[in-house]
C-alpha cells in the first residue's frame, strides 16, 4: 500500500509586493527590483499539483510580501478551500498595515479552519491591527495579534540573513549550521515561490541573484508536469535529508545563538 505523504509546514509566497520596506526581511522583498504579484492562474496550478502530491499538510501558510496587497487573494483563498479537508490550519500572515476588504472576509469566513496571524510592528507601521481586529471579530474569522515590537518582541527579535557572502567554512562546519537552522529544523520551511518550494527564502534570493546555479534537485517544482507524480513525492520525502543546500555555504543560519535585531526596521 502506497504510504501517505504528510507535510507539518507549507508557505505560499502570492507576491513580493509590499507596502513596508523591512530592512532584514524574510525573503528580501524589498531588494527585488521588480517585486511581482504571481499570477492566480500560476498559483491555482501549483496549489494544484501540490495537493495531487502531498495527502495532508498540518499547516499551509500564505505570505508575502504582504499577501493583502494581491488583488486576487480572495480567489486564491477560495481554491485553497477546496482542498480544506487535507489542511489543519489555513493560515495568512499579514503585516497589520493593510485592512481586509469585504470580499477577502467572505472568503475567510467560509472555514473555521482559517487563522489570520497579524504581525503588529508597532502603532506607527501596523496601523490598521485594531481595524483589522474589529473586522475579524465581526466576520467571526479567527485571528491573533503577534507582538512584533519593544522589549518582548516576539522570538526575541529578528535576524539578519542579508549578508549572502561566500563563507568559506568547511562542508562540516556548513553541516553544522544547517543542522541548526530553524528552517530545516522546528520551522520544517517548505515556502513555494513561483511554482518551486524551496528550503527557505534565503535559498530563493541566492538563486536570483544566479550566486548560486539552478539546481532542480534542490527544489521540488510544482510549476509544471514535468515529473511524473511518484518522482516528486520521492523529492519531498528526500528534502530534509542531506548535509545542507548550496545556499547554506553562503549563509549564517536562522540558529537559537543569532543575534536578535528590532523587527521591521525600514530602509
Ligand atoms: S542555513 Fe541559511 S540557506 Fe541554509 S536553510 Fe538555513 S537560512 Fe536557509
Amino acid at each position: 500500500m502506497e504510504q501517505t505523504l504528510h507535510l507539518s509546514n507549507t508557505t505560499l509566497v502570492v507576491t513580493f509586493r509590499c507596502n513596508l520596506k523591512c530592512k532584514l526581511c524574510a525573503v528580501s522583498a524589498p531588494y527585488y527590483t521588480v517585486p511581482t504579484h504571481y499570477s492566480l492562474e500560476s498559483l491555482i496550478e501549483s496549489v494544484r499539483r501540490y495537493f495531487e502530491v502531498v495527502d495532508n499538510v498540518d499547516k499551509f501558510t500564505i505570505n508575502g510580501g504582504e499577501p493583502l496587497l494581491h488583488p486576487q487573494l480572495p480567489d486564491i483563498m477560495d481554491f485553497i478551500i477546496k482542498y480544506i479537508d487535507r489542511i489543519g490550519t489555513l493560515e495568512i500572515i499579514t503585516n497589520g498595515a493593510v485592512a481586509p476588504d469585504k470580499r477577502l472576509l467572505n472568503s475567510l469566513s467560509r472555514s473555521g479552519k482559517i487563522d489570520i496571524l497579524v504581525d503588529n510592528y508597532g502603532p506607527e507601521l501596523s496601523a490598521k491591527v485594531p481595524q483589522i481586529v474589529e473586522d475579524f471579530n465581526e466576520a467571526g474569522i479567527k485571528h491573533r495579534v503577534r507582538k512584533y515590537y519593544g522589549e518582548d518582541a516576539h522570538f526575541g527579535g529578528w535576524v539578519d540573513l542579508l549578508d549572502l557572502s561566500k563563507k568559506n567554512r568547511t562542508a562540516d562546519e556548513t553541516e553544522n549550521i544547517y543542522k541548526r537552522c530553524a528552517y530545516p529544523g522546528p520551522f520544517r520551511c517548505f515556502v513555494i515561490f513561483d511554482g518551486k518550494a524551496y528550503i527557505c527564502g534565503v535559498y530563493k534570493r541566492c538563486e536570483s541573484l544566479g550566486i548560486i546555479p539552478d539546481n532542480p534537485s534542490e527544489y521540488v517544482d510544482f510549476s509544471s508536469d514535468s515529473e511524473p507524480i511518484e518522482e516528486k513525492r520521492k523529492q519531498i520525502q528526500n528534502f530534509y535529508n542531506r548535509r545542507f543546500f548550496s545556499a547554506c555555504e553562503y549563509c549564517n543560519g536562522f540558529c537559537e545563538d543569532s543575534k536578535r535585531y528590532a523587527p521591521a526596521e525600514q530602509l
